[in-house]
């Protein structure tokens, strides 16, 4: 992956951090993408610049908003040169019962998880067309397989992101660009952090009891999934060696799935 060009969105944190950092250290120049503190993420690009020898750039564009998802590939293409990888990895969760789901939280996660996927793809696809290759890897979840309570709207994005990626397999093909999804299990990561409280409201269930009740007995392993861990499969899918794989969902959860 020497000198390939990256776009990671959602990699201020979590996964899409690591994933960042891997496919910099694998030889690849990175665009970061996510919210966040400033010069906390431009000391975090530093430092995996300078770990890696990568040329490494950020992006604090909000991908709930169509123009600005556009912008983040332009700018990208700017920076760094014709984008060879796109990760859609951003996301967002909210936690309520169907019945009293927000709408404005609706219009969001299906906005972040789903809708800037197909925009950021969209607008990478002409230039890996050009060249004749790319690789696009999208971060949906094991609940892009199977659904779960109190979470409508991701459980439909994520669904509808494993949707996308079959689709743009099918047209990218020919053209040498694989699109695949990745579909972890439960990663500690803020995204998780912060579900705590909204499903110890919703179930009923001590703060303490979530973990365990909600997120880990569905997993047979036991335990939570690394960052690390779904990055090393998001690199792979990435690599060479992964042409003839796509419109595959893999699963990264722990046997969650098998259920
Ligand atoms: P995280 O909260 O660490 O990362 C989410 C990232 O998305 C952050 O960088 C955040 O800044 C970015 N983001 C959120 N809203 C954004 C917006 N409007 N514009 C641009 N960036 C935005 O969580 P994570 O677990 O690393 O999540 C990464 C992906 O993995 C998400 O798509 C998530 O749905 C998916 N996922 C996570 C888990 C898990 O258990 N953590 C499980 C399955 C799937």
């Amino acid at each position: 992956m020497q000198d390939r060009n990256a776009v990671v969105t959602g990699a201020t944190s979590g996964i899409g951090l690591a994933t960042a950092r891997l496919l910099a250290a694998r030889g690849c120049n990175v665009m970061l993408n996510g919210l966040g503190d400033r010069a906390e993420i431009e000391r975090v690009c530093a430092d995996i610049a300078a770990q890696t020898g990568a040329r490494v750039v950020w992006s604090p564009a909000d991908l709930s908003r169509p123009d600005e998802t556009r912008a983040l590939m332009a700018q990208a293409a700017e920076a760094l040169g014709p984008v060879d990888i796109l990760v859609n990895n951003a996301g967002v969760q909210h936690v309520a019962a169907l019945h009293e789901f927000p709408e404005e939280k609706w219009d969001l996660v299906l906005a972040v998880n789903l809708s800037a996927a197909f925009h950021a793809i969209k607008a990478a696809l002409p230039a890996m067309m050009e060249r004749g290759g790319g690789r696009i890897v999208n971060t949906a979840s094991v609940l892009g397989m199977v659904g779960a309570p109190h979470k409508p709207a991701y459980v439909a994005a994520k669904h509808g992101l494993v949707g996308l990626t079959k689709a743009v397999a099918i047209e990218a093909a020919p053209h040498g660009i694989t699109c695949n999804a990745v579909c972890p299990g439960t990663v500690m990561t803020p995204i998780i952090e912060r579900q705590i409280a909204q499903q110890a409201r919703v179930t009923g269930l001590p703060e303490d009891e979530v973990l365990d009740t909600v997120f880990l007995r569905r997993m047979p392993t036991g335990r939570l999934v690394r960052p690390e861990e779904v990055a090393e499969a998001i690199a792979f899918l990435c690599s060479d060696a992964a042409a003839s794989i796509t419109g595959a969902v893999i699963p990264v959860d722990g046997g969650y799935s098998t259920h």
